[in-house]
This record gives C-alpha cells, sequence and structure tokens, in this order.
C-alpha cells in the first residue's frame, strides 16, 4: 500500500484498491475489461449515417476491436455544431451489433435519458464535461448497465476518483476509468495526456483504467504512439476514433483515425501487448523487489 496515495484515496472505500478487495473485472457479454485481456472500443466519434456507422464497425472488428463506440448525443464545444443523430443514433448502433457482434459504448449526457439509452447501450459513457454530473452520476449508479467514466478536464484523480465512488454508492460497481488527457498550458496538442494517471489510478483504485489518446492528441499523427504508451504503462484497453473518411467527419475528424491507420496501430500494439502480458509474469517478483502495487 503506498502510504501518501492510499491515505489520500481510501475514504472512496467503494473504489479504492484495499487487501480486502480483488479487483473489478467489467463484464460485458464475453469481454472482460480489467482482466487478462487489452481491450480496444474503436469508432466514430458521432454517429453520422447508417453508411458511416456499418462500414467502421465492420472495419474496427475485423481490426480486433471488441466494443464499438460512437456518439448519439454529442456535448460539443459549440451549440452550433452537429448535436448528434438521438434515437435514430441509438437504432444505428444497435443494428451495427447485429450485424458485428461488437458491444455498444455510447454517451449519455443528461440523467432523463439514462433509462433509453441503457435499453441501446452496452457500455455508458459519461463525458469529460459530465464527470461531476452528480444527478447523472447517481441516475447511472441505479442503472444496471455498466459505466465508462471519462476524466474531467480539470479534474485531479481525487474528483475522478469521488465521482466514480458516486456512482458505487448509489449501487452501480461496474466502472471503467478513462484518462482522456487535461487540460493544461500546453497547446501543441488538445490536452495533455497525463500517463502517470494510468499506473497511479491503478495502485490506489480497483477499477479498470482505459486510455483515449484520440481527444488527448486531438491530431491523428499522435494516436498510435500514445496508444502504445498506454499499452506499456498497464492500461486495461483503449478508446479509439476512427472514421471512414475522417475529413469529412462531422465531430473530431482531425484526430480521427482511417481504417488503415487503426489497422496499422493494432498490429503495431501487438509486441508491446506480447511485452505487458511478459512483465505480468514477473510482477510477483518485482512486487517484492520494489514494493510496487500494479
Ligand atoms: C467523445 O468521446 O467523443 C468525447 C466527447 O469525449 P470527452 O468527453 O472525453 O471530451
Ligand atoms: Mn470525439
Amino acid at each position: 500500500m503506498n502510504v501518501r496515495w492510499n491515505g489520500q484515496f481510501s475514504c472512496f472505500d467503494l473504489v479504492a484498491k484495499s487487501d480486502a478487495c480483488s479487483r473489478v473485472v467489467v463484464t460485458v457479454g464475453d469481454i472482460e475489461i480489467g482482466g487478462s485481456d487489452f481491450v480496444v472500443m474503436a469508432g466514430p466519434c458521432a454517429v453520422e449515417s447508417e453508411r458511416q456507422l456499418m462500414q467502421t464497425a465492420e472495419a474496427v472488428a475485423a481490426a480486433g476491436a471488441r466494443i464499438l463506440r460512437g456518439g448519439a448525443y454529442k456535448p460539443r464545444s459549440s451549440p452550433y455544431s452537429f448535436q448528434g443523430l438521438g434515437v435514430a443514433g441509438l437504432k444505428l448502433l444497435r443494428k451495427a451489433r447485429e450485424a458485428t457482434g461488437l458491444a455498444i459504448v455510447t454517451e449519455v449526457m443528461s440523467e432523463e435519458d439514462v433509462n433509453l439509452i441503457a435499453e441501446y447501450a452496452d457500455i455508458m459513457q459519461v463525458g469529460a464535461r459530465s464527470m461531476e454530473n452528480y444527478a447523472l452520476l447517481h441516475a447511472l449508479g441505479r442503472c444496471e448497465r455498466p459505466v465508462l467514466l471519462k476524466r474531467g478536464l480539470t479534474a485531479t484523480l481525487e474528483e475522478l476518483l469521488r465521482s466514480a465512488q458516486v456512482i458505487a454508492m448509489s449501487g452501480n460497481p461496474q466502472i471503467i476509468l478513462c484518462e482522456r488527457g487535461i487540460r493544461t498550458f500546453e497547446t501543441a496538442t488538445r490536452n495533455t495526456l497525463d500517463i502517470s494517471a494510468v499506473p497511479v489510478l491503478k495502485t490506489v483504485s480497483r477499477l479498470p483504467v482505459i486510455v483515449d489518446p484520440s481527444h488527448a492528441a486531438g491530431v491523428r499523427s499522435l494516436v498510435p504512439v500514445l496508444a502504445r504508451a498506454a499499452t506499456v504503462v498497464g492500461a486495461d484497453g483503449l478508446i479509439v476514433e476512427v472514421h471512414p473518411s475522417p475529413d469529412r467527419a462531422l465531430s473530431d475528424g482531425d484526430q480521427s483515425l482511417t481504417f488503415g491507420q487503426f489497422r496499422n496501430m493494432m498490429v503495431d500494439l501487438q509486441p508491446y501487448l506480447a511485452l505487458q502480458k511478459d512483465a505480468r509474469s514477473l510482477r510477483p517478483q518485482l512486487l517484492v523487489a520494489e514494493g510496487a502495487e500494479w
């Protein structure tokens, strides 16, 4: 137990790591997040059309993704931007699941939409801008779907875990944490990927942790290398934006990978994932040697 961190975070008893509790494995059908697999979620920022979604679903499934992402309700920086297709988008996500067998993760922005979206989604995504929407978090605590909780733009890890504790206190322990970059003084990237968040969260909490390299980078050329970094620091998976024609995307095109780039990224990650597996089998010795926690 790390004295500093566990002293700081142990008040979040339902999500904090303790000797008495094993790690949370979030289960979606036959997919386990937080177990031994590295789970990749991929798809467009927003569901735009049947053709766009179906093509993307087929392409990411063929490249090894297990979960399809796609927003039907979009929190946009500008009120004049595309706001999402709403229920029509949810119906397309269901269709894509039927066609490919991929599970679905999609964002919920309001507590009023929780029951509706839970009919279509396998995982309920809380966006960075909603991390402290406590009415939403309470409603998600009562819904019987796993929750993907993204770190707020300016949220500390303590604040992220506080939000996770709120969901768990309302009855839902199936929570995945997501590091998606935070706002700093740096402007070369859209956000600053806080790579140390991954090992810190894995040390202090019992929840699975994934990385979103797309919203961290803001540009597609950086996405594969940040994904690689995520595997090496022990993330349990990724959520990545992919689009059939990123330059024509209605949102986040600059950071979306083409199908070919996504395929290449998945191949590029394999040796790093194999290294992680080896490291994991050596970990019991390392734990003794270094007092490490994860
Ligand atoms: C998204 O996943 O498309 C999104 C809006 O992400 P974030 O909430 O992390 O900005
Ligand atoms: Mn996006």
